[in-house]
């Protein structure tokens, strides 16, 4: 079987739509197949029918939290994506982002860029604004040369340029997942760049709230991150997820369905469905 359990779509800031990476997914080869927009469960709704003969679709989500002074991003997978408690919570974190790009928006015009949250906004194209979008705004209009240089001169680089305050808590968003039927999956967790103990801090305080599996491969990575975090999914008896965080054709580091197996003595998280 082949899995990518991590994906984006337009819903929110990925750059093919969900019929689009449906039929990529298949030429990839991948048989099951989570979609985690931003914040958004849009895709699901866009696709008359999921799934697509050889290919089974996971209803998903990936939401924005906090935890303590750290930005974290929680996957929800199998979730029940019609659900009111996932309406409300999608509703909440769109609020949450719209402030937040104007926070955002207010930040650049002191560097004197206007007009960028109408910008950003414009190539959101309807669906959850984020940084990526502010990227694309700045690189139009010649402030940057390319959304790398966006993110780090004036997005905050793996902070975040909005601050964290717009988000809810770690512990919240694993509640909305629980409530919505789903499992609650610590996305990408060598992303956050924490020491060895403040991961370990951080994976034990998904596992009180509710966490049920964690992100083992996340698109192409070092070894040795995946033994440390298999260790992590040992130790907290975690299920273990894989997934590319696929956005865009052309990241080789993020290709859709290139993704090492999973070491064997863990249990796959689609297991526990
Ligand atoms: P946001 O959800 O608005 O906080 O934006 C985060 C998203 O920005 C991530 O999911 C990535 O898609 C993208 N991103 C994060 N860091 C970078 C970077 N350094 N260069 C380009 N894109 C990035
Ligand atoms: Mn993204
Ligand atoms: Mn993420
Ligand atoms: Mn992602």
């Amino acid at each position: 079987m082949t899995a990518d359990l991590h994906t984006h779509t337009t819903a929110s800031d990925g750059s093919l739509t969900p019929a689009q990476l449906r039929a990529e997914a298949c030429a990839a080869g991948i048989s099951l197949l989570a979609i985690t927009d931003h914040d958004t469960t849009a895709a699901m709704r866009a696709l008359e029918r999921p799934d697509d003969g050889r290919l089974t679709i996971i209803p998903g989500v990936e939401f924005s939290t906090r935890w303590q002074r750290q930005g974290v991003h929680i996957v929800g997978l199998n979730i029940d994506s019609a659900s009111s408690v996932m309406h409300s919570a999608c509703a909440t974190q769109s609020e949450a982002r719209d402030d937040r790009a104007l926070a955002i928006a207010e930040r650049l015009e002191k560097h004197g860029i206007d007009d960028s949250y109408a910008g950003a906004r414009a190539y959101a194209a309807g669906g959850a604004i984020g940084r990526p979008h502010f990227a694309r705004y700045l690189v139009s209009i010649g402030a940057v040369a390319t959304p790398a240089q966006a993110f780090k001169k004036f997005l905050g680089g793996a902070g975040d340029a909005g601050g964290i305050g717009h988000w809810p808590s770690m512990a919240t968003a694993v509640e909305w997942i629980r409530d919505a039927g789903g499992t609650p999956v610590l996305a990408h967790p060598a992303k956050y760049r924490l020491t060895r103990s403040r991961l370990g801090a951080l994976a034990s305080a998904f596992r009180d709230a509710g966490g049920g599996a964690i992100e083992v491969i996340s698109g192409q990575q070092k070894v040795e991150v995946t033994t440390q975090i298999a260790d992590l999914a040992r130790r907290y008896k975690f299920a273990a997820s894989t997934g590319s965080d696929f956005h865009e054709p052309g990241r080789p580091w993020a290709a859709l369905g290139r993704l090492e197996p999973l070491p064997g003595d863990l249990t796959p998280v689609w297991d526990t469905w």
